[in-house]
């Protein structure tokens, strides 16, 4: 088979209740291994597609595979679930157990994994998001960060080939956000996890693979982040702000700065500032 880990097909979503689809005509592919993020106002249909994603909702057109899968069919439902994992919002509705490493296991006794085997794959799963050493911790003790790597590890034990973030780090403190991100960056990066990252923060977008905007309920531009960032302009007719350091660069060649295109980066930023001061 291919190499797309997610392939959305043309798929469209409305809610029983609405006569207007909240997803329209929406085509995504993921392949194995990347790293994508979906940008967004809010209402524009990231968690309904993300829902659809992982077979939560299912496509009123069009069709959505995981894994070669089809969410339609009910009997691949447990299996997608578990091989594309999702992590949400708010990290206090996703830990249910009193101590860290329960809460990890809480998903491994539900798609019956046997317990001889659970001690070692919940070690692992904490380690991989730095969390071992508050493995008998309480949750309501651990910083937002904290709780929301326990949720990266509760999904992780199951082994995921793509976990699936909806604003992971909306409800973090910027300390927090960065930690989740240096976390999740890991992961790809090392386990060759496939990541799709939804986020309103322009700047945790800078380092995908390739990015996505949803306006309205459709996706109106994909590319590299330097593609779609390229020209700030562009995105604000999305109501969206390009990430911090592609505005400096262009309020700075507006002053008549020669700052190359194409800056995203605060490591990029300084660069250029150093060339211009040599
Ligand atoms: P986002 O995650 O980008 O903020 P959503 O996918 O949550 O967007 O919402 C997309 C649209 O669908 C919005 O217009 C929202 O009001 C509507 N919507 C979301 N959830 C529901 C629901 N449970 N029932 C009816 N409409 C919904
Ligand atoms: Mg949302």
């Amino acid at each position: 088979m291919s190499d797309i880990l997610i392939n959305v097909d043309h798929v469209s979503f409305a809610y029983e209740e609405e006569s207007r689809e909240a997803v329209r005509d929406v085509c995504l592919q993921v392949p194995k291994g990347a790293f994508h993020a979906i940008l967004g106002q809010n209402g524009s249909g990231k968690s309904t597609l993300a829902k659809l994603m992982n077979g939560l909702y299912l496509p009123t057109k069009g069709s959505v595979h995981v894994c070669g899968m089809d969410t339609q069919d009910e009997k691949n439902t447990w299996e997608i679930r578990r091989r594309a994992g999702m992590v949400f919002q708010n990290p206090d509705n996703q830990l249910v157990a009193t101590v860290v490493e329960e809460d990890v296991a809480f998903g491994l006794e539900n798609i019956g994994v046997p317990t001889e085997e659970m001690p070692d794959r919940i070690r692992k799963a904490l380690s991989d998001v730095g969390m071992l050493p508050f493995a008998n911790r309480a949750p309501h003790t651990l910083s937002g960060g904290q709780k929301q790597r326990v949720a990266i590890a509760g999904v992780l034990a199951m082994q995921p080939e793509a976990i699936i973030f909806d604003e992971s780090t909306a409800m973090l403190d910027p300390r927090g956000r960065k930690e989740v991100m240096e976390a999740v960056k890991q992961l790809n990066q090392e386990q060759g996890i496939t990541v799709l990252w939804i986020t309103h923060f322009m700047e945790e977008a800078v380092h995908c693979d390739r990015v996505h905007i949803m306006h309205d309920g459709q996706i109106v531009l994909s590319g590299t982040p330097r593609d779609v960032f390229a020209d700030p302009d562009r995105i604000r007719a999305y109501r969206l702000d390009a990430p911090p350091m592609a505005r400096l660069a262009q309020g700075l060649r507006a002053a008549g700065m020669p700052i190359r295109e194409g800056v995203l980066t605060v490591d990029e930023m300084a660069e250029e500032v150093r060339r211009l001061c040599k």
